[in-house]
């Protein structure tokens, strides 16, 4: 076996749970549009637009008949694409164009280039409706050619849907006894797509980058929703395993309401990760108790100057107010390396994930950092937060009991509840001394993996070692938990590893007390620690730390807690 294996090729946004299996469809390509020049005979130019209006019947059928099978938002959705096809006001434009001599084809395009300029000029929900037309264009385009219709393909047995963005249409059409998961480029959590996905509970990841058009159609992929990756190359027995743990899993998450405990009531905090007010919003509606890492910088990236600290208070209040009665865990600015901010971060280094990022960027800089702190003291303050709803603060990137020590003295002279990220392995050995400065630390299993591997997170021939289930990351962490538990300072882990349900078990066996991950996760995780005793976590845990690699560690806990490989 390659050392190498499996691969982790692309990852994006996970927006339905679930874990799929099967070949990769790519969707049907758009048809080229026609290129422009006068060329129908004036006395063929009524037979011209006849069959124009042949081929946008044709469509609009097709696009009802899907309706009346489909149900829902689906129905809905394609009711109103077909509706486009027989508007009048679009038709009427394409006739004119025949009249002026232009092809079919050609015509529908600049009469939809028309409502196109109409519809983004009216921004909002308009706008948002170009796709619906550019949709409508193609499929009437490929009618009128004999083309295949453009879109889904036909798939035999089960397949995985690739595609650079799915339109409303395209998505309101599957087939979920066929497609069984759905991956776009493009596309984002509130997307059609994604809403449509949701209602038809088939496993989504969106937002997955150009790196997906490297998958062929034909290639075997596993499809985890919950985690947003793609893995090519995975062991087919272990795969379809997870397909049918991850369906006998979905039952149980449908019916698990939280709060989470394992099966003997030993008690794990359940979080939220965010980066805005909607996400939080969305988390609010989840079984999440609260938001375990708000990672700020991410509503800065396009921010040129730094935003006043009343700015800044005003973006800190839509997330603290979905949860006015919990705990929030704020993390100050992680600006550089991947998340560059303008006005953060300085000049240009050779290597930027071991440069100035984090907390480091305060050291020349301390106003920016207590520029934020003041403003999420203000935002806290703004919404009358107190010892009900704790509003705690994190640093990333702490490396020294030093500059723990100093953040929480900029912490407390605010008020504020101060913590500290444990994603440099420097700050986990030394926990000892950083705990005492501290209330509590949260690991960020993402960058500790990167560090204590020395494999950067975001490449994709390096997914083997940037893997949380890493035993000598396992080893980082179960060593900060004893400390916190000596220190009796909270530990919790915010990093991708507390959304994988098997490690969320070994992390509860190591001691941590609460886990925080993307809103789609919670509830897989928290129905997963439903079924296993504190006992079994040790045990996990235990094997886990002891393995000789992340696959062995993997194997072994999938033994423990799920059983035996049939
Ligand atoms: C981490 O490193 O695990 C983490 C949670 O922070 P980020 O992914 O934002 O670097
Ligand atoms: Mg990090």
């Amino acid at each position: 076996m390659s050392p190498s294996s499996p691969i982790v090729p692309v990852s994006g946004t996970g927006v339905v749970p679930g874990v799929a299996y099967a070949e990769v469809v790519w969707i049907r390509p758009r048809p080229e549009l026609p290129k422009g020049g006068k060329s129908i005979p004036e006395e063929s130019r009524e037979a011209e637009y006849e069959r124009f209006q042949a081929a946008a019947a044709t469509v609009a059928e097709r696009l009802e008949a899907r309706a009346a099978s489909a149900e829902g938002a689906a129905s809905e959705v394609l009711t109103a694409t077909a509706g486009m096809v027989r508007d009048r006001g679009w038709q009427k434009a394409v006739r004119k164009n025949v009249r002026g001599g232009h092809s079919a084809e050609y015509s529908v395009v600049t009469a939809t280039d028309k409502f196109v300029s109409m519809f983004e000029a009216a921004g909002g929900v308009m706008a948002e409706r170009t796709m619906d037309l550019k949709d409508i264009r193609d499929r009437v385009i490929a009618e009128l050619r004999g083309e295949p219709e453009p879109g889904l393909p036909d798939v035999q047995g089960e397949a995985i849907l690739f595609a650079d963005d799915l339109s409303p249409a395209d998505t309101a059409a599957l087939d979920t006894s066929r497609i069984v998961g759905l991956v776009t480029e493009l596309g984002g959590p509130t997307s059609h797509t994604a809403i449509i996905a949701r209602q038809l509970n088939v496993p989504c990841i969106v937002a997955a980058g150009a790196a997906l058009r490297e998958i062929e159609a034909g290639t075997q992929a596993l499809v985890d929703g919950a985690l947003g990756t793609v893995t090519l190359q995975a062991d087919p027995d272990d795969a379809r395993r997870q397909v049918e743990e991850s369906r006998a899993r979905a039952e149980a998450i449908a019916r698990w309401e939280g709060p989470a405990q394992t099966k003997d009531g030993h008690r794990v905090q359940l979080l939220a990760n965010v980066q805005d007010g909607n996400a939080a919003r969305i988390a609010a509606g989840s079984q999440a108790e609260g938001i375990g890492l708000f990672r700020t910088e991410l509503c800065f990236l396009s921010a040129t100057e730094e935003p006043s600290v009343e700015e800044q208070a005003a973006v800190y209040q839509k997330v603290l107010g979905a949860f006015p009665e919990s705990k929030v865990v704020v993390r100050s600015l992680d600006a550089g390396s991947d998340k560059p901010i303008a006005y953060a971060n300085m000049a240009e280094e050779e290597n930027p994930a071991l440069g100035v990022r984090g907390l480091r960027i305060a050291r020349d800089n301390e106003a920016l950092l207590t520029r934020q702190l003041d403003a999420i003291a203000l935002a806290a303050r703004n919404l009358g937060r107190g010892e009900d709803a704790p509003t705690w603060v994190m640093a990333p990137m702490v490396a020294t009991a030093r500059e723990a020590q100093w953040f929480a003295s900029l912490c407390e002279e605010r008020g504020l509840i101060a913590g500290a990220m444990i994603e440099v392995p420097a700050a986990a050995l030394m926990a000892d001394k950083i705990m005492p400065h501290l209330h509590f630390v949260s690991i960020g299993t993402n960058d500790l993996t990167q560090y204590t591997m020395a494999a950067d997170r975001m490449s994709p021939q390096l997914a083997y070692l940037t893997d949380p289930w890493q035993p000598a990351v396992l080893r980082l962490i179960k060593h900060t938990c004893a400390e916190g538990k000596r220190t009796k300072t909270a530990v919790g882990v915010c990093g991708e590893a507390a959304a994988d349900p098997l490690l969320a078990c070994v992390l509860t066996g190591l001691g941590v007390d609460s886990l925080s991950a993307a809103s789609t996760a919670v509830a897989g995780v928290g129905a997963q620690l439903a079924e296993v005793d504190m006992e079994t976590c040790i045990r996990a845990a235990e094997a886990a730390v002891d393995a000789s690699g992340a696959q062995a560690a993997r194997d072994a806990v999938r033994e423990i807690i799920v059983g035996p490989a049939s």
